[in-house]
């Protein structure tokens, strides 16, 4: 990868159309470059603001090696990116962030293997191939706990709640009878997300520690500022860079935190790394001068990374399914940003955009 940033109207190439996609684009576009988005689903929401559209199978390694040919470096707006996928685009042109952030994200049991190696603190946990395992298991990481497929979960998807030993069976075949992690139920305060941006030359930058809420294993909710604790923040700081740095990440990377009380001090378990930019980082793009989004672009590109500092703070909301209709309403409110990601049907579970309220600096 060469050292010089990449030069006014580069391109850069996208694997993956929806909205972070389509987000990532719109950054790019501001900063004079142009993006081509590679998809796989007719009509994808990244397609509608992008320079270059392929629709193509993430299987088809000549179409991928054409899009690696037309731009200049290429990313990722989803971890679960196959890893042929990602060579196919590396023979041709830089892949950003690179395979090993995907290698290690993309499978829940590397993923805790890897935390944990770093000496920060993950949810107990046991590899599960098989209903004897997980019985075995059960046994040392006592019910309520959660089985989760290695591979493929999103939102909430891939898993099941085990409440009691009795209910093994069910949930081994709930799961499908894949590869899995039994971990344990962690009983947390809250939930936290702190995004980091590292860029190819090792600068890493981070934004302020997001607090968020889910409903049905989807973000609803995600709130700045969530401390005023300097400890909170060394910590969560600390885990982001210790992650970003043993990943040679480059791009954003954002790690989703549980925060338990011990005595007085607060302690922080990582939940999973998402080598992307990510939804709790959407208050970013109305509550700093530099997103997520363009700070990805930024990082990639090997431009000076932006300030990541907030200028207001913010609530960030998420629009799933049918919540979409509320735009008429929402923006007519004061200070209030509304996006809309241009898909169009609203099923629910969906995200179909999101609206910040911005409020004054406490
Ligand atoms: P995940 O897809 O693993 O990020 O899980 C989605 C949501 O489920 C998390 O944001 C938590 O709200 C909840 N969750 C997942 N794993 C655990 C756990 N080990 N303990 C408590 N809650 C969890």
């Amino acid at each position: 990868m060469p050292d010089t940033p990449l030069p006014l109207g580069s391109t850069i190439g996208i694997l993956g159309g929806g909205q972070l996609g389509r987000m990532l684009a719109v950054a790019a576009s501001r900063l004079g470059l142009k993006s081509h988005i590679y998809s796989d689903e007719p009509g994808a929401p990244a397609f509608d603001v992008a320079a270059s559209t392929t629709l193509g199978s993430y299987a088809d390694a000549a179409a991928l090696a054409r899009f690696a040919a037309s731009v200049d470096v290429v990313t990722c707006e989803f971890e679960n990116v196959p890893a042929a996928t990602l060579e196919a685009c590396s023979r041709v042109k830089p892949v950003l962030p690179g395979a090993k952030s995907f290698a290690v994200t993309q499978d829940r049991l590397a993923e805790k293997d890897f935390i944990s190696g770093l000496g920060i603190e993950v949810a107990p946990y046991a590899a599960i191939d098989s209903l004897d395992e997980l019985n075995a298991a059960l046994a040392r990481i006592k019910p309520p706990a959660i089985l989760k497929t290695r591979r493929l979960g999103y939102d909430g998807k891939g898993q099941v709640m085990i409440r009691d030993r009795g209910e093994a069976e069910t949930a081994w075949r709930s799961i499908g009878q894949v590869p899995a992690v039994l971990e344990g139920l962690v009983l947390f305060e809250r939930e936290l997300s702190v995004i980091a941006v590292r860029g190819r030359d090792g600068t890493l930058k981070i934004y302020d520690l997001t607090e968020n809420v889910h409903q049905n294993g989807i973000l609803a909710i995600s709130r700045v500022p969530a401390t005023n604790s300097p400890a909170l923040l060394a910590e969560a700081t600390y885990i982001a860079k210790s992650i970003a740095e043993a990943l040679d990440h480059v791009g954003v990377v954002a790690v989703e935190l549980f925060q338990r009380e011990d005595g007085n001090r607060p302690r922080l378990i990582v939940n999973e790394i998402a080598p992307r930019v990510h939804n709790s980082g959407h208050w970013t793009l109305d509550a700093c001068a530099v997103s997520q989004f363009e700070n990805h672009v930024r990082a990639i590109s090997g431009w000076p990374l932006g300030d990541t500092a907030r200028h207001s703070d913010a609530v960030m909301t998420n629009l799933i399914g049918s919540d979409v209709e509320k735009w008429p309403t929402l923006s007519a409110e004061p200070m209030t940003s509304v996006h809309l990601y241009g898909k169009q049907e609203a099923r629910p579970g969906r995200k179909m955009g999101h609206f910040t309220k911005l409020y004054p600096m406490s």
